[in-house]
C-alpha cells in the first residue's frame, strides 16, 4: 500500500517564496509509486488550499511532467479531502504530514501543535524544540545550560526600550560595546537582522528590529567563519560532513541568502579533523540540548581570532531546495535528496510510533 504524504506549503511567513522551491523539490524527489502525495498550500493570507493551482511559482519549479503525474492522482486524494481541509490531515486520511514551511507558523510549534491535535504523523521537531529553537533568546538559554560555548548578548521586550531607550543603549554599549548585531527573538532569513557601529545605528536597529518581534537580542559581534552541519535523526541523531557559507555581503544577510546568488557555500568546510569531529559532536549535542527530532540545520562560528567554536542557532525546519546547504550537505555525506527525503518520511513514523 502507498503511503499518502501530505506536502504543506507556502504560509503566512517571509519565508514563503523559498517554502515554495523547497516543497517543489520534496514533491519531484518522492517516488509515485511508494508515495501518494496530497499537496497542500497556504496563502500569503493564510488560507488553505487542497492542489497546486492557486501557486504558479511551485507549479514552475515542479515542472510539466511531474505536474501531470501529481495531477492524475490528485482526483481520488482530494475527494478524501473533500470539504474537509484541516480534517483532511487527521490519521484517518494521511499517513504522514511534511510541512515545508519555514519561520512563522511553520517552524515555531504553531502547526506542529495542529498536528499534534490531529494526531497524525509529521515530518520534523515536536513543538517544544521548534518553539524554543525558533525563539534565539530560549535556545540560548537551553544552549548555556548543556555547556556549550556561545557569544555574549543581551535582551529586551518592547515596552522597557520604548519606555527607557537611553538607559538601556548605555547598558549595551557597557555590556558589548560596537559593532554589535541587533535580532528580532523569532524570525529566520536575516530578516529584521542588523549589524551596528555606533550608538545612532544601534537605536535604528532595534526600532527595526522591534518591528517584528515584541523581543529582541544584541548579541556581540563575532568575527568568524560562519560552518553549518545538518542533524538528522530521532533519538539517536547523526551529524552529516560540516558546510562553510562564504557569504557575499559585509554578513550573511536576505541579499546574501536569496537575491544576489553570490554567495558561495564550501563543503565539506576546510577545517582540521579535530575541528571537524569537535563540530559534529556540538552540533549532536545542541540537537539533543533542544530535544529536536527528524531534522535541524545548526549554525556555528568559528572564530578567526582565536580559533574557539560557538554555536549561533539551531533551525528546524531548514530550507531545502536542491541548492539549500541542509540536503547539499547530507548529498556530500553521502546520503542522495530522494532517500533523505524517504528517511524524513520514516522517522516521522517512527516518533509517531515511540509515543504511543
Ligand atoms: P537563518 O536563515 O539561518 O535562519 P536567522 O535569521 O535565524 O538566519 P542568524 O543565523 O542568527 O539569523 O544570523 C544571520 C547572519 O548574521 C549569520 O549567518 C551571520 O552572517 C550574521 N551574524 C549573526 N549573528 C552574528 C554575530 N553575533 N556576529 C557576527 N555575525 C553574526
Ligand atoms: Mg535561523
Ligand atoms: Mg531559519
Ligand atoms: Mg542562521
Amino acid at each position: 500500500k502507498k503511503l499518502r504524504v501530505a506536502v504543506v506549503y507556502g504560509g503566512k511567513s517571509g519565508e514563503h517564496e523559498v517554502s515554495l522551491i523547497s516543497a517543489a523539490s520534496v514533491m519531484k524527489a518522492m517516488d509515485l509509486e511508494k508515495y501518494e502525495v496530497l499537496p497542500i498550500g497556504i496563502t500569503r493570507e493564510g488560507e488553505w488550499q487542497v492542489g497546486t493551482t492557486s501557486f504558479p511559482a511551485l507549479e514552475e519549479s515542479l515542472g510539466a511532467e511531474k505536474l501531470d503525474q501529481l495531477q492524475s492522482q490528485l482526483p481520488a486524494v482530494t475527494n478524501i479531502a473533500k470539504g474537509k481541509q484541516l480534517p483532511a490531515l487527521t490519521n484517518e486520511f494521511v499517513d504522514v504530514v511534511f510541512p515545508v514551511l519555514h519561520g512563522t507558523y511553520g517552524e515555531d510549534g504553531t502547526i506542529q501543535g495542529m498536528f499534534e491535535m490531529a494526531n497524525v504523523p509529521y515530518v520534523g521537531a515536536g513543538v517544544l524544540a521548534s518553539a524554543v529553537a525558533m525563539d534565539k533568546v530560549m535556545a540560548k538559554m537551553v544552549f548555556a545550560s548543556a555547556g556549550l560555548p556561545q557569544g555574549g548578548y543581551v535582551y529586551y521586550l518592547r515596552s522597557r526600550f520604548f519606555k527607557q531607550k537611553e538607559a538601556v543603549l548605555d547598558e549595551i554599549e557597557e555590556k558589548l560595546g560596537y559593532p554589535c548585531f541587533v535580532k528580532p527573538a523569532n524570525l529566520g532569513s536575516s530578516v529584521g537582522i542588523s549589524k551596528a557601529n555606533d550608538r545612532s545605528e544601534l537605536e535604528k536597529a532595534m526600532e527595526l528590529a522591534y518591528l517584528y518581534d515584541r523581543k529582541v537580542l544584541v548579541e556581540e559581534f563575532i568575527p568568524a567563519r560562519e560552518i553549518e552541519v545538518a542533524v538528522l535523526g530521532n533519538d539517536d541523531p547523526q551529524a552529516s560532513l560540516p558546510g562553510e557559507i562564504i557569504s557575499s555581503g559585509d554578513f550573511y544577510d536576505y541579499q546574501a541568502k536569496y537575491i544576489d546568488g553570490k554567495s558561495a557555500m564550501e563543503i565539506p568546510a576546510k577545517l582540521t579533523e579535530e575541528q571537524t569531529k569537535q563540530i559534529r559532536e556540538m552540533a549532536i549535542k545542541s540537537y539533543q540540548a533542544l530535544d529536536c527530532a527528524g531534522l535541524s540545520r545548526v549554525d556555528f562560528f568559528l572564530r578567526k581570532d582565536n580559533g574557539e567554536i560557538l554555536i549561533n542557532e539551531i533551525n528546524t525546519l531548514p530550507g531545502f531546495t536542491p541548492f539549500s546547504m541542509y540536503p547539499v550537505m547530507w548529498q556530500e555525506t553521502g546520503l542522495p535528496y530522494s532517500e533523505l527525503v524517504d528517511r524524513l518520511v520514516q522517522l516521522a513514523i517512527e516518533r509517531y510510533d515511540e509515543k504511543q
